[in-house]
């Protein structure tokens, strides 16, 4: 996660969804900004970097409705070293108490800001009653406070708490968000890498920055000074040719073949979540052109498997998508549909 944090966008214009970026630009501007903001969304869009621009913008000794990034304010909040920018996380700060201690503290002046901005993180973990606890302080802020509560689970944060806030949603990244993200990278690593390499890794992103600057990274590792292709790209993601070993391994019910290419293709940086949705897609074209409905390229060897066995697969596959969330180790949902796939009609592995 190197490139990801080395690259957070740094002020308003560096981050890369294009709606955060016209209603930060819009509120921003305004004369009094609102005492509360709520972000919401997945993981890895960018929500702390888009907090701590904010923080940045309402404490700039230039006061441009946009960060210097060369004032002692900037530079401490980009440092996270600013006294008076305070970023908890409420995933293990949950409790009344934290609360009360926050809304002591927040009644003292800031030591050299115009605000404190107060930053929390995964806000949804707290308890009901340090909810009702930062209520009060929502319902009566000081002047110079700032809260900027984030979120992944918007509908675990009471409306009470949300109506007060100023809402902005951050939504899974397009192709083009994605790519404009990437290019900044890319530029300032000096990294040679084709268009289609370039399109691939968004595809592969799942909508997310983090995910997107992750692939890339691990292909700058893979491939070292050596221009990064498409192919390259789709070997490291696990789809190229040696994709077709698994669907033939499954076809055998060899479980011990298929999970090793599995665990071959993690090593290689396969991404669990993409592949599986890739796979989804493979045997859902194969499984409607078997009903004669004809869509998208039928992968050959996946043509191997009947009716029966395609709803199989796509069930268990379906299965263990929906469990990766919660997997302690991302590629076991993977390997116990394999597992299961396999030992049905009692075929040894
Ligand atoms: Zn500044």
């Amino acid at each position: 996660m190197v490139f990801y944090r080395k690259y957070r966008p740094q002020k308003i214009s560096e981050l890369d969804s294009e709606p955060v970026r016209v209603s930060l630009a819009n509120i921003l501007s305004a004369k009094e900004p609102p005492h509360a903001l709520l972000f919401t969304g997945p993981k890895g869009l960018g929500k702390t970097s888009a907090a701590r621009i904010v923080a940045k913008i309402v404490n700039c000794s230039a006061k441009q409705n946009k960060p210097c990034n060369k004032c002692g304010q900037c530079v401490s909040i980009t440092n996270g070293t600013n006294l008076d920018i305070l970023e908890i996380d409420a995933a293990s700060n949950r409790g009344i108490e934290e609360i009360r201690d926050l809304r002591e503290k927040i009644k003292l002046a800031p030591s050299a800001a115009r605000k404190k901005v107060y930053i929390i993180d995964e806000v949804h973990m707290l308890t009901p009653e340090a909810f009702n606890a930062l209520l009060k302080t929502l319902e009566e802020p000081p002047s110079h406070a700032m809260f900027i509560l984030c979120t992944t689970e918007v509908h675990k944060v009471p409306k009470t708490i949300a109506s007060r806030c100023f809402h902005i949603v951050f939504k899974n990244a397009t192709g083009q968000e994605l790519e404009r993200s990437l290019k900044r990278i890319i530029s300032m690593e000096k990294i040679n890498m084709d268009q289609e390499a370039l399109a691939i890794i968004a595809k592969n992103a799942d909508g997310s920055f983090r995910d997107g600057a992750k692939i890339l990274e691990q292909a700058v590792l893979a491939v070292g000074r050596k221009k990064i292709t498409g192919e390259r790209i789709l070997a490291l993601l696990g789809s190229s040719k040696n994709g077709l070993e698994i669907f033939e391994a499954l076809k055998e019910k060899n479980a011990g073949r298929a999970l090793n290419w599995l665990n071959e293709a993690v090593a290689g940086g396969l991404n669990i979540k993409s592949w599986l949705e890739e796979t989804l897609a493979v045997l859902h074209t194969v499984l409607l052109f078997k009903y004669d409905i004809k869509e998208g390229e039928v992968n050959d060897e996946v043509l191997q498997f009947t009716q029966e066995e395609l709803k199989k697969l796509i069930m268990l596959f379906s299965k263990a998508h929906q469990e990766l969330r919660l997997a302690v180790i991302a590629q076991l949902p993977v390997e116990l549909a394999i597992i299961e796939y396999c030992m049905e009609e009692g075929v040894p592995a």
